[in-house]
């Protein structure tokens, strides 16, 4: 799914190795080192989709920052990531309203892994697929099916595909794809989303994507 993940971790090459992981799975990563940048993260106007938490940070104890977090009502699905494997830690991690737990060292894969479950699960969705229309979007192998017929996408075709299909019969505004889909919005030139959709018409059909002036784009079930 593409999607915004916090990771927050001080060990700068345990923090970069979630990032890249991460990245490479498909994710947007913001990394935090200190709760401090967390909570700037946090403040932006965009969530995150999800929170990989170390405990032992700099500044402070992730158990009390996700305390704060639930107690504020923010129900954003965290998964603690920390050496502390002792089982009274982690009852007092789930306790303390974190949804998953992972102990160090750990497989990157298994991460990855368990991040897609965990966001599948405050999605609602069962499955590693999407059906709009009659397409089926597969989030593993970054391909759309239509019967018998398999259309590989590109990866922006794919990240942008998949944030409209998670938010499948709304509109979505192009500024908010953009911060979704791409890691620093800077980065990106005036008219890549047009050049996304574009491909994903070209490959799936104009009526694939709607666009609204002032509305953004939808894919409609
Ligand atoms: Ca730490």
């Amino acid at each position: 799914m593409t999607t915004r993940l916090l990771v927050i971790e001080d060990d700068p090459i345990l923090g970069e190795g979630l990032k890249t992981g991460l990245q490479k799975a498909g994710y947007s990563v913001d990394l935090a080192d200190r709760l401090d940048a967390a909570n700037a993260v946090l403040a932006r106007r965009h969530q995150p989709a999800a929170i990989l938490l170390d405990l032992g940070l700099p500044d402070g104890d992730g158990l009390k920052f996700l305390k704060t977090l639930r107690r504020d009502g923010q129900s954003v699905p965290v998964m603690i990531v920390t050496a502390s494997a002792q089982r009274e830690m982690r009852l007092e991690g789930l306790d303390s309203g974190a949804d998953d737990y992972v102990t160090k060292p750990y497989d990157l894969d298994e991460v990855t892994a368990r991040t897609r479950a965990l966001l599948r699960r405050s999605w609602g969705m069962a499955a590693d697929f999407v059906q709009f229309g009659p397409y089926e979007l597969d989030l593993n192998g970054q391909v759309v099916r239509a019967g018998e017929r398999s259309v590989l996408l590109t990866q922006r075709e794919f990240r942008v595909l998949s944030l409209l299909t998670s938010r499948i019969g709304r509109w979505v505004s192009k500024p908010d794809i953009e911060y979704a889909v791409y890691e620093d919005a800077a980065d990106i030139e005036s008219n890549t989303i047009e050049t996304a959709v574009y491909g994903l018409r070209k490959k799936l059909g104009a009526e694939v994507i709607l666009t609204a002036r002032g509305l953004g784009y939808m894919v409609r079930r």
